[in-house]
């Protein structure tokens, strides 16, 4: 996984370089997601405290199950917007408004800074903040923070040891198992997989009105080390040929959950993150009047289906 994650890096700065369209859009989804992470305990709508029993319901004290209650119906509203989204769009979720993915991004951009020492440490800095403020939104959930000025030694000792620990999960996350853990333990992404593949809309391939010139920067970005270009082709079954998974299959990672035979390719694996459709418009930079081949679109699932999905 080193060379891969080195090419993934190396040209995520080429992208970055070239001017990345989606970094801005990216940051605000982010954002938006921490933001209602952080609001909901903050303005006191649903708090299940497990420490203290200090329950809340909509500004209101409340019993357990009452607090039980709020947080299940938050939980299934929270459920509903990403199902609906995931519908259409498939796992953009997972490629765009999730805080642990996200995570791992951090983590590229601290690599991606390693020479220049000042940028680096922002780096560092701006992903620790980052970490620690998700952490904390999602132990609002769970615990009055006031514990932390009236509570025991005992209760902030351990309220801040939990915070700690769940920072170092961060850690891990953003420098040992980075994506590795969105293609193949995150269990919501592993739900995702199974309920919203097949969208309409997703990462499209085409050779018309340019030809792809196969330099490859897409499926080397690509963070779940998927083929962009064989996207919802049918995978062959024992026996069969299909040219571009053949190719696929020379150079696959046995790791990334490929679908089984009889199966469409990458559909469920692909987090719609748009990486491979802004390498692929960074390379087209450079050759002006042509059109880059990859791209967000509308999905036409008929001619995927029968293997004619680029000409
Ligand atoms: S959008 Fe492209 S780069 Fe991102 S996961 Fe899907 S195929 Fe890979
Ligand atoms: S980045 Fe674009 S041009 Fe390069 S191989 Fe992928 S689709 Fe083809």
């Amino acid at each position: 996984m080193k060379l891969k994650d080195d090419h993934r890096v190396r040209i995520l700065a080429a992208v970055a370089t070239r001017g990345a369209s989606y970094q801005l859009l990216r940051v605000l989804v982010i954002t938006l997601s921490l933001v209602i992470l952080l609001a909901v305990p903050a303005a006191e709508l649903v708090r299940l405290d497990l420490w203290r029993g200090n329950h809340l319901l909509l500004g209101e004290p409340v019993d357990f199950v009452e607090g039980l209650g709020g947080f299940v119906v938050s939980m299934l509203v929270l459920w509903g917007v990403t199902f609906a989204t995931n519908i259409v769009v498939g796992r953009f979720f997972c490629g765009w408004g999730c805080p642990v993915g996200y995570v791992s991004r951090l983590g590229e951009d601290v690599r991606l800074k390693k020479r220049k020492k000042l940028r680096w440490l922002g780096a560092h800095l701006a992903g620790a903040g980052f970490v620690g403020t998700f952490i904390a939104a999602i132990m609002a959930w769970w615990v009055d923070w006031r514990v932390l000025i009236d509570g025991s030694l005992t209760a902030k000792a351990v309220v801040v040891g939990v915070w700690l620990l769940l920072c170092f999960g961060g850690f891990l996350h953003a420098f040992v198992w980075k994506f590795g853990f969105c293609r193949s333990a995150c269990p919501i992404g592993l739900y995702y997989r199974f309920v919203t593949s097949r969208t309409p809309v997703g990462i499209v391939f085409s050779q018309q009105p340019s030809p792809c010139i196969e330099c490859g920067a897409c499926e080397k970005i690509c963070p779940v080390d998927i083929d962009p270009k064989s996207l919802g082709q049918p995978v062959p079954g024992p026996g069969e040929e299909s040219m571009d998974l053949a190719r696929l299959a020379a150079g696959a990672d046995l790791d990334a959950g490929l679908a089984p035979p009889g199966e469409v390719y990458g559909d469920a694996e692909c987090i719609r993150c748009g990486d491979c459709v802004e390498a692929c418009r960074m390379i087209f930079k450079s050759r002006p009047g042509e059109t880059p081949p990859l791209r967000f679109g509308r999905v036409d699932r008929e001619r995927a289906s029968t293997g004619v999905h680029a000409s």
